[in-house]
């Protein structure tokens, strides 16, 4: 079976051929920190955490780039009106940003470029430019990229070259399909914003160059998949790929994929309506993060997720229901022959989840897939026809499958202070059939956040996570 991906630009689904065999270079638009990141964003950055953990599943070396946007209009206008430094106010929400991702278990992008420390490459694509007639300069000292020097400007968005207003221009990072002119390469100086002085004189980048100069620093002039949100085809990929082809004469991207809205409320979260969601907010309401993440992950990419309350509880229900069956399967003792079919049921059920994911990284299918093994296991778990080493051939491919979807508890979760001889003391009144002891040692290891249930196979523990 091919990996197959449906590429923005052709419209097709492409099978994943690598530019450089066994690696595979991607690029995901990252946060822009001048506020806290909310979870319309992370539907997109977990969409592409996704995509980087399955290629490495399958084998492939990854080098994942995550751009940090720490210069635009709005982050000058937060700080300006703050009377605060722009460094201070950009790395205190970029270490916010990375807390959010590490409590979403997201892998860690390999690297995390800021913009501002981007600008040299910046300044060289600008001068190539302009050296090749793209771009112009205005009596501000601003740069703008001339559209009509592009004819494939619009490819992307779809645009009609009947809206290309030629010789028009605009300012603003961020514009809608009816402002198509001739955009900001760089910004001339102004009071009251950060400039540097550079070989194509002083002032600021815009915010499309950015993510060029970035890319193609961290992957090459070309690489295999960029990501974002669709929000970001039309102005930000369009304009991508107009000043990076026009200055390398390259193809940028080999494939562009990008990730559909979350709603919350019957309308695309963003933070000009109001609608907005953010992680740690969520997790103090008491959300786990484990659902959380579920909640964000479960749906296709390339669809609309509403997030509800509904949404939540079903994905917490979800994990509750991975939390038992990994307990049940680690506990899991029968003195018995391996069964002669568990083999094929986990390997049919690896078959189902890899032809899933390869079709589009279609996730609900593949959750489907480990959700119907789970069933089967259950099964077979209550009629105790595994052996023990069966169990653990299970739990292994569970654990294994996971390492795409990351949302079984951790392995080996530590035991708090004092609760391994409240454990040990339980199993001992129990032996004695000290009912009363027993359920008194129970509700001491709840008020420690562990909780005990008792089966056929002795009792069983499990850190309790809020819901
Ligand atoms: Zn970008």
């Amino acid at each position: 079976m091919t990996t197959r991906f449906r590429d923005t630009l052709s419209g097709e689904l492409r099978p994943l051929e690598p530019i450089e065999p066994g690696h595979i270079g991607i690029y995901s638009c990252g946060p822009t920190v001048y506020g806290p990141t909310h979870i319309g964003n992370f539907r997109s950055f977990l969409f592409a955490d996704i995509l980087v953990r399955y290629l490495r599943y399958r084998g492939l070396t990854v080098t994942w780039v995550m751009n940090v946007t720490d210069i635009d209009d709005r982050i000058i206008a937060n700080a300006n009106a703050a009377g605060e430094p722009i460094g201070d106010l950009t790395g205190r929400w970029l270490e916010r940003f990375k807390a959010d991702f590490a409590a979403l278990r997201m892998t860690p992008p390999d690297v995390l470029p800021r913009a501002t420390e981007h600008i040299d490459e910046m300044v060289a694509i600008i001068g190539r430019l302009l050296e090749r007639g793209h771009a112009y300069r205005t009596d501000d000292g601003s740069i703008f990229f001339r559209i009509s020097s592009w004819p494939a400007y619009g490819r992307l968005a779809r645009l009609d070259p009947a809206q290309l207003q030629v010789g028009e221009r605009v300012e603003a990072d961020d514009y809608g399909k009816d402002d198509v002119r001739d955009f900001a390469l760089w910004k001339g100086p102004k009071p009251g914003e950060p400039s540097w002085d550079t070989a194509i004189g002083p002032g600021r980048p815009g915010w499309h160059i950015e993510c060029s100069a970035m890319s193609m620093r961290h992957l090459g002039e070309s690489f295999d998949i960029h990501t974002g949100g669709v929000d970001l085809i039309f102005p930000h990929h369009e304009d991508e790929i107009a000043q990076s082809e026009a200055s390398t004469g390259k193809t940028f991207v080999r494939t562009w994929m990008h990730c559909d809205h979350l709603r919350l409320g019957g309308a695309k979260m963003a933070r000009r309506v109001g609608n907005i969601a953010r992680v740690s907010e969520l997790l103090e309401q008491g959300v786990s993060p484990r659902a959380l993440r579920y909640a964000l992950i479960a749906v296709h990419y390339r669809q609309a997720l509403e997030y509800t309350d509904e949404s939540i509880a079903a994905a917490a229900a979800a994990i509750e229901r991975l939390d038992t069956i990994e307990s049940a399967l680690d506990a899991y003792a029968q003195e018995r022959p391996d069964a002669t079919d568990l083999d094929e049921v986990l390997a049919g059920a690896r078959a189902r989840f890899e032809a899933a994911l390869d079709d589009d990284l279609n996730v609900s299918a593949a959750l489907a897939a480990v959700f119907d093994l789970v069933r089967e296991l259950n099964r077979r778990i209550a009629e105790r026809s595994m052996s023990t080493a069966d169990a653990a051939r299970a739990l292994g491919t569970l654990r294994d499958l996971d390492r795409v979807l990351a949302i079984l508890p951790d392995e080996a979760p530590g035991l708090p202070p004092g609760a391994a001889e409240l454990l040990a003391a339980r199993e001992t009144a129990r032996a004695d059939r000290d009912w009363a002891s027993s359920d008194r040692l129970r509700d001491e290891l709840a008020a420690l956040g562990v909780a005990v249930e008792d089966t056929r196979d002795g009792q069983r523990w499990k850190r309790s996570e809020g819901v």
